[in-house]
């Protein structure tokens, strides 16, 4: 770093002697931000190069909170809030995370996409996977496909196929030596050039899911060139239908280094980087590359089409009976309105015994390891559904006539999996607290019975 940065080298060496940086990120799919501010039990001071994120106190302990389990905010480093600001996702499109887990970037994606669209979250290792389904889950996000496939196999399932695709791409991991003794402790020269070597593979995958006219955003937490410059440089030598793309992030953060690297493509000076003694962040690099192609404005106009018909359509398709069935049970049994109804349209499918609802322009599932084919909406027990827990996610204040407000205490109460006393109700209840719903529970006798996830129960 000190052959590379010269002068720089100290102001960035004595970054180390700092503290690292907190971040979390609002869920743009549930409440307002005068909502978000209002309830948020400490002090939040916004990020300057994204919209939705905020700087905590580590003292805070943000992820010790009731509303963290209720999907109003996600934990994630400032700067990594960045890489989603440069793919500019818009509701409608189709979307590509091939490196997603455990899914910040993701559920940044969902949020900007407003419900509308199809966002296919994809992570290689499988139980990693999982964690990034629980995470899609919490944030209440119901467009979205989790699977666990390689590159490859996403590359010819989805030709030319995504408005947008992201790669973050496993990196070396240097600028995440503050925050992380792992990172420091994994590293090696060997580790740069096998990561260099991979993201090239990656990347070449990523390439090809991408439409004509599309956007192709890659990004690392790593300072070495040769996963950065050099990986984006060498793409484009054999990519001549990409090109470098300017970002709104320009002002705010630094450039990428031609010098660095052997023969730089043109525009690498538009790419980015992030460093942690120039701004309030740890390390990182993105490159946002635009795929010839004329279709630039038809694109915006088909997003718009599609968002408009999500909205008149708001049709359950799929299995006839099965759709009237559910469609009662939502409607009948917990009282969902019209609102989330038009806000989730989508094609009912049964794994199993649970009942997904899945994004129309997903097609076939065929030949995928899905993990979570859409949002889950209920299982099927004899003669009658039981709620899922990710359809309480997806509910927000005014969505269900059968909302009971907790306080704090009922609300830590019921994620550790205590029964709440209540009033006269009966049936399903979707458990909220501060406008934020928590998970489901069914009432009878003046008590709500707990059922949120075994799994997820936890003490505040
Ligand atoms: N985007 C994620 C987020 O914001 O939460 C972080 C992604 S992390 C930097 C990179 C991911 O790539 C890891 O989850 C890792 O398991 C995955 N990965 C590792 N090897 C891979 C490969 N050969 N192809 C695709 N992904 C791989």
């Amino acid at each position: 770093m000190q052959g590379l940065l010269g002068w720089e080298y100290e102001a960035f060496e004595a970054s180390y002697g700092q503290g690292r940086q907190y971040g979390l990120r609002r869920n743009l799919l549930k409440g307002t931000e005068e909502e978000f501010i209002r309830v948020m039990p400490f002090p939040l001071e916004k990020i300057s190069w994204a919209r939705e994120g905020y700087y905590y106190d580590a003292a805070a302990l943000p992820g010790r909170h009731v509303l963290h389990e209720a999907g109003a905010y996600y934990i994630q480093e400032p700067s990594a809030m960045a890489a989603v600001e440069a793919l500019a996702p818009k509701p409608g499109e189709r979307i590509l995370d091939l490196c997603a887990a455990p899914g910040g970037k993701s559920t940044q994606i969902a949020g900007r996409m407003q419900g509308q669209g199809l966002l296919v979250s994809n992570e290689v290792i499988g139980e990693r996977a999982r964690i990034l389904s629980q995470n899609v889950e919490r944030m209440g996000v119901a467009d979205c496909v989790v699977c666990s496939e390689k590159p490859e196999r996403i590359a010819s399932l989805f030709p030319a196929f995504f408005d947008r695709v992201l790669v973050d791409a496993p990196c070396s991991g240097e600028g995440m030596f503050r925050k992380e003794e792992a990172a420091r402790e994994e590293w090696s020269p060997e580790t740069v050039q096998m990561c260099a070597e991979r993201q090239a593979l990656i990347l070449e995958e990523a390439a090809k899911t991408v439409k004509p006219g599309g956007v192709l955003v890659y990004s690392t937490c790593t300072f070495s060139p040769e996963e950065n410059e050099e990986t984006i440089s060498a793409f484009l030598r054999v990519h001549e239908e990409y090109s470098i793309e300017e970002t709104a992030l320009e002002h705010i953060l630094s450039p990428g280094r031609a010098e660095w690297t052997g023969h730089p493509a043109a525009g690498i000076g538009h790419t980015l980087r992030l460093w942690p003694h120039l701004i309030r962040g740890e390390g990182h690099y993105i490159a946002r590359l635009r795929k010839r192609g004329n279709v630039t404005g038809e694109l915006r106009e088909s997003v718009v089409q599609k968002a408009d018909a999500g909205k008149a359509g708001r049709r359950l398709t799929g299995d006839k009976k099965l759709c009237k069935l559910i469609e009662a049970f939502l409607r009948e049994e917990l009282e969902i309105g019209e609102a989330w109804m038009a806000r989730h349209p989508g094609r009912l499918i049964r794994f199993g015994d649970q009942i997904y609802l899945m994004p129309e322009e997903m097609g076939s599932l065929t030949g995928i390891k899905v993990l979570r084919p859409g949002l889950q909406l209920a299982t099927e027990k004899k003669n009658r559904f039981e709620p899922a827990h990710a359809l309480a996610l997806s509910l927000l204040t005014g969505d269900s006539g059968r909302m009971y407000r907790l306080t704090e205490q009922e609300a830590a109460a019921y994620l550790r999996g205590e029964s709440v006393a209540c009033g006269e109700q009966r049936g399903w209840m979707a458990l909220s607290y501060e406008g934020y719903t928590l998970g489901f529970g069914k009432a009878s006798g003046g008590q709500i019975k707990n059922h949120y996830p075994k799994g997820l129960r936890k003490s505040f």
